[in-house]
């Protein structure tokens, strides 16, 4: 990385990675609000860290998500965007934008369920 460069998160906050998602990717930090919180789980496909998506995913429904194919899904997707589209405190709108494995442009939008649990916020589902 060249020196002075802001690298910028992911997630299209417009912060450098390094005050955005990256504490929470590394565990020295939580998010605060659902909306980052969803922020940091698209990072997470971003950088394929398999552990945060797991561990962020409500205990309820993590019996859904199974490891292997979170890392096939993230690593056959090419990530473009995330533009969040309205958020509330438990729920966010967004629309993802990657490239598929057949290289085909796909927005997913989908509309997501958050819940606090311990001081802590988990992803529900999302349809
Ligand atoms: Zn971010």
């Amino acid at each position: 990385m060249s020196s002075g460069a802001i690298n910028l998160c992911y997630c299209g906050s417009q912060k450098s990675f390094e005050t955005c998602c990256e504490p929470f990717l590394l565990g020295t930090s939580f998010p605060s609000t659902a909306e980052e919180l969803m922020r940091s789980r698209y990072s997470a496909y971003v950088t394929k860290n398999v552990s945060y998506i797991i561990e962020t995913t409500s205990p309820k429904f993590r019996k859904y998500y199974n490891p292997k194919s979170i890392l096939e899904w993230a690593s056959g997707s090419k990530w473009i965007s995330l533009e969040i589209r309205s958020s509330s405190e438990n729920r966010v709108r967004f629309v993802a934008t990657y490239l598929d494995e057949n290289g085909q442009l796909t927005r997913h939008e989908e509309d997501s369920r958050f819940e606090k649990i311990a001081d802590r916020w988990y992803f529900m589902d999302g349809k």
